[in-house]
């Protein structure tokens, strides 16, 4: 064996010895247990994993936004809530949603209630002129409604039980304030505080507003 050979035997040698030195423990551990070593992970392995369970995870939140239908096509809602507040729904008063019965089935519902609280804001369901400003009741001065057209899209809305912040021939963009919502403990004492909105279609006749005023999940960061 001349110099060379022996020169690069040696390093090789001591690698081996090295390796054999790190392994035999676990070749050993192994076989004592043999079960253990055969599902358990590798001590990296399980550092990793630990590694990456520890890792606070990036919380996902989920939020329900209101959401208007696009009527004509440009992409932008053409309807939105007025309160902010679900549909009312059962009290002794009755139901909130289009069509309930009234006047034990004489007559039905032709709006959709949305719950509120008194003195709250209300925003434009529809973008529009104001068109009229009226009593909801005759001889109750105090519960009004706002009417505003589109003629663009030809859509009325009226919301009642208004104190209006906005006066006739008023332009009003879809969700902007319009008034506050008045109290209806006078007139119906328990029920559920809300702004009845009706939603007239081309044409006159009044559609459910809860098809055009939808819920939808968003992601939010
Ligand atoms: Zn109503």
């Amino acid at each position: 064996m001349n110099l060379t050979v022996a020169k690069t035997i040696r390093p090789a040698m001591r690698c081996v010895i090295g390796l054999a030195t790190i392994f035999a423990p676990m070749v050993v551990a192994a076989m004592e247990h043999p079960d253990a070593a055969r599902n358990r992970p590798a001590p990296m392995v399980r550092r990793l994993l630990d590694g990456i369970a520890a890792r606070p995870q990036q919380p996902v939140r989920q939020e329900l936004v209101w959401s208007g239908t696009d009527v004509d096509g440009d992409g932008a809602a053409d309807f939105a809530n007025p309160t902010g507040g679900m549909p009312r729904g059962h009290d002794e008063f009755g139901e909130g949603q289009f069509g309930a019965r009234r006047d034990g089935g004489a007559r039905s519902h032709e709006g959709v209630d949305y719950v509120a609280v008194a003195g709250q804001g209300v925003r434009a369901p529809i973008s529009g002129y104001v068109t009229k400003i009226g009593l909801a009741y005759a001889g109750s001065p105090d519960l009004q409604f706002v009417e505003i057209t589109n003629p663009a899209l030809g859509y009325v809305a009226r919301a009642f039980y208004v104190s209006p912040e906005v006066k006739v021939g008023e332009v009003v963009r879809l969700g902007e304030a319009i008034g506050r919502v008045e109290s209806l403990q006078r007139h119906y004492p328990g029920i559920t505080d809300h702004v009845h909105l009706e939603v007239l279609q081309p044409g006159g006749e009044r559609v459910n507003a809860a098809r055009l005023i939808v819920t939808k999940l968003v992601a939010r960061a």
